[in-house]
């Protein structure tokens, strides 16, 4: 463990942001590869070719800030990919990914879904018919998360959303976090996966305490079915 710790004391002081080194009690050598950060990639995008969570490929590379990886410098791919090591939590973060690289916004599987996505009764008389997100109810306070490690793009009020955040995600799809009582994190922040960014609230355009959880391709345009990323 002290070795362990002097290498991470060392990689910082070259301010090296990825590092080849990684504990012995993770994974064994013959079971990681190695690839070459070419221009362009992401580490999210590299995570998926390679079957890997997000999180494991951070993990296992000790990467300090997921959002700086560098042209040319090399990183350990877990070929064996069925490991699901549990990584220390940093920054309020909870551990909660999905298979698919998504968390869930309230580390709560199986939560109670009160308004699905799509055709729906207006239930206030205001948010329309078309319901551009899930809505899971919860009580007021109720933490909510990052579903993916992305920058916040908006975070603040409006009168149909309340106090809402959006996240726009290194795989180019946003998240919208709406209704909350409080908000957490500013726009142009960076957040983590499963990063704190406010609690549930009943603000704006809402009949009760719920979060609504929605999923686009382009900003407030191109809504998905939040079930087709995350397992609520
Ligand atoms: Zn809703």
């Amino acid at each position: 463990m002290k070795k362990y710790n002097m290498i991470k004391t060392i990689g910082m002081v070259l301010g090296a942001s990825i590092f080849a080194m990684y504990s012995a009690n993770e994974v064994n050598a013959e079971e990681m590869t190695t690839y070459k950060i070419k221009s362009g990639d992401s580490l999210s995008q590299i995570a998926i070719d390679n079957g890997l969570s997000l999180d494991k490929l951070i993990s296992d590379n000790n990467i300090k800030n997921p959002n700086k990886i560098y042209v040319g410098n090399k990183i350990k791919l877990d070929s064996s990919k069925q490991k699901t090591k549990q990584s220390s939590n940093k920054n309020n973060s909870v551990k909660n990914e999905q298979s698919n690289g998504y968390a869930h916004p309230l580390n709560m599987p199986g939560v109670t879904v009160s308004s699905e996505f799509g055709y729906r009764q207006d239930p206030t008389g205001y948010s329309g018919t078309q319901h551009d997100g899930i809505d899971l109810a919860v009580g007021t306070g109720t933490p909510v998360y990052a579903v993916k490690s992305g920058v916040v793009v908006e975070a603040g009020y409006h009168y149909s959303a309340g106090n809402y955040v959006i996240i726009k995600h290194d795989n180019g799809k946003y998240t919208y976090y709406f209704h909350l009582s409080s908000i957490n994190v500013s726009a142009n922040q960076q957040v983590g996966q499963s990063s704190f960014i406010g609690n549930v609230g009943s603000t704006g355009y809402s009949t009760g305490a719920h979060l609504h959880f929605g999923i686009s391709t382009s900003l407030w345009s191109g809504f998905e079915n939040p079930r087709n990323y995350v397992a609520f």
